[in-house]
């Protein structure tokens, strides 16, 4: 896609630091980093979002996903990580092209975990959440 920075970065216009790569899948460092070793790992076709991607297209993002941990495990032997997607705009999406944001973490590195992203659950009890799900849970 046309003036998008991940495209360009997989059709090489724009430098990455490579920490993964196989048919369907870039892995490369963030260059605003949030923690050491903050990686993103992208499809090499341009998807918007998580919605148009296929399971099977999602499957293989999710064996590189594993084996990017592996490697940053291996070279920074962080403490943990957290991992996730900032999936359209109101989930923070800045670059519309799909990508996943892994977070090595240290003990006392001074960061939060998922649940520091929102708290705001509105006013429906639990149970009535689960209630509009119907029959399709
Ligand atoms: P998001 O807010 O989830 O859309 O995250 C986009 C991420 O892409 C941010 O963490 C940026 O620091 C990162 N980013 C943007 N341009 C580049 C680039 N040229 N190389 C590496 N990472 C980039
Ligand atoms: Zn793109």
């Amino acid at each position: 896609m046309e003036n998008c920075i991940f495209c360009k970065i997989v059709n090489k216009e724009v430098p990455n630091y490579t920490v993964y790569e196989d048919d369907f899948v870039l892995a490369f460092l963030d260059i605003f980093p949030h923690s050491k070793g903050h990686t993103v790992i992208i499809p090499k076709k341009h998807f918007v979002d998580l919605s148009a991607m296929t399971e099977e297209e999602w499957q293989k993002m999710a064996v590189a996903l594993k084996r990017v941990e592996e490697k940053l495990q291996t070279v920074l032997q962080p403490a943990g990580f957290n991992i996730g997607i900032n999936d359209q705009p109101a989930g923070g999406q800045v670059v519309p092209h799909v990508h996943w944001h892994i977070f090595p973490r240290w003990e006392k590195d001074g960061g939060g975990s998922v649940h520091s992203i929102i708290k705001n659950p509105g006013e429906l009890k639990v149970e009535e959440v689960w209630k509009l799900f119907g029959k399709s849970s």
